[in-house]
């Protein structure tokens, strides 16, 4: 199929694209920082050659894949996302989230806060909406949790993520959050990626548990086609036959993706292997195979986590582990 995309400092955009959308093309702007462009899914060339636009407004792409916006034929360039006190996902520097599954308390968010900062990561995360298997479980702490872990950002400077369950949920969220977390559990929840595909927050969307890579990009494509374009995928282990790991981190996909999307791409080992013991090798693997960042649980008193304490790492441990990724990143793409 052949999509156009229109050159960002083009003349003729309003022209062009009134256009396309008179002959009942779709389009879309993508408006990341520093650019912005149109593109038109399915033109048909012929048509287009026949009007006097000049050539170098557009371009021509043959995309055959089934996610358009998405792939990199469409934005050759890396899409790097800046969120708040300018901490970018994406760019040359590695992006490490880290921080509680859950948020407990205004101490143990702090704490978490503390470390992660000490560190130099980029991002609190912290979930207050749980999606748990059962429903016996602890559920999160709810928007108490919200304010406790946006205060905590605050005061540290690093801007925070949290996981979107319940659409009735998205302004509360876009009130104390910058990122916007889609879990394995709702990737392919169409209603819920179309509502985030109205707002102007970055969205981590994180691979379902039985997605594929081209189902991950078309969930992608959901959110990119509302007109957001701030999106981060995330490999976080898939379901396999194998019981020794609580998923099986697929790393396969890291390198895949970063040939087939424009989009950041971070692996969460924590999920992956349900397991702290892993945590370091597998953040390694990740950053050798290209991951733009990790996310990692992290937990001032991992025995006391009310969720996933067994994979997460306490303040010491996360200490060495950020040591050796950051080593490990500089030598193998020269940065931080
Ligand atoms: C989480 O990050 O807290 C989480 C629940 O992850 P996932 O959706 O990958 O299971
Ligand atoms: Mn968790």
């Amino acid at each position: 199929m052949t999509h156009l995309i229109l050159n960002p400092d083009s003349t003729d955009r309003i022209e062009l694209q009134k256009f396309l959308e008179a002959r009942g093309v779709q389009t879309y702007t993508f408006s990341c920082p520093g650019r912005d462009t149109i593109a038109a899914i399915n033109v048909d060339a012929a048509e287009l050659h026949t009007r006097l636009f000049p050539g170098e407004n557009y371009r021509l792409v043959q995309i055959e894949t089934s996610y358009i916006l998405a792939s990199r034929k469409m934005q050759p360039e890396s899409t790097v996302i800046t969120t708040r006190f300018n901490k970018t996902i994406g760019g040359k520097d590695l992006a490490v989230i880290a921080g509680p599954c859950s948020i407990e308390s205004e101490s143990q968010i702090l704490t978490a806060a503390t470390v992660v900062k000490e560190t130099g990561a980029s991002c609190l995360r912290g979930g207050a909406y749980k999606p748990r298997s059962s429903p016996y479980a602890f559920q999160g702490t709810g928007e108490k949790g919200l304010r406790m872990l946006k205060e905590a950002g605050d005061k540290v400077q690093l801007p925070v993520v949290t996981e979107l369950l319940d659409a009735d949920d998205l302004p509360l969220l876009r009130e104390y959050c910058d990122i916007i977390q889609i879990g394995a559990r709702n990737c392919q929840n169409f209603a819920l990626l179309k509502k985030v595909g109205k707002i102007k927050q970055p969205v981590l969307l994180k691979r379902g548990l039985s997605t594929t890579i081209e189902e991950l990009l078309l969930a992608a494509e959901y959110i990119l086609s509302g007109g957001n374009m701030q999106v981060i995928l995330c490999e976080r282990g898939i379901r396999t036959f194998e019981h020794e790991t609580r998923n099986t981190l697929d790393i396969s996909a890291i390198p895949l993706l970063k040939q087939k999307t424009h989009l950041p791409v971070i692996a969460d080992p924590s999920h992956a292997a349900g397991n702290w013991r892993l945590i370091e090798p597998l953040s390694l693997a990740a950053v050798a195979a290209g991951a733009d960042g990790i996310m990692i649980e992290m937990h001032p008193t991992p025995k006391t986590a009310l969720c996933d304490g067994k994979q997460s790492l306490n303040p010491e441990k996360f200490r060495h582990v950020m040591e050796n990724i950051r080593n490990l990143s500089k030598y193998c793409r020269g940065r931080k």
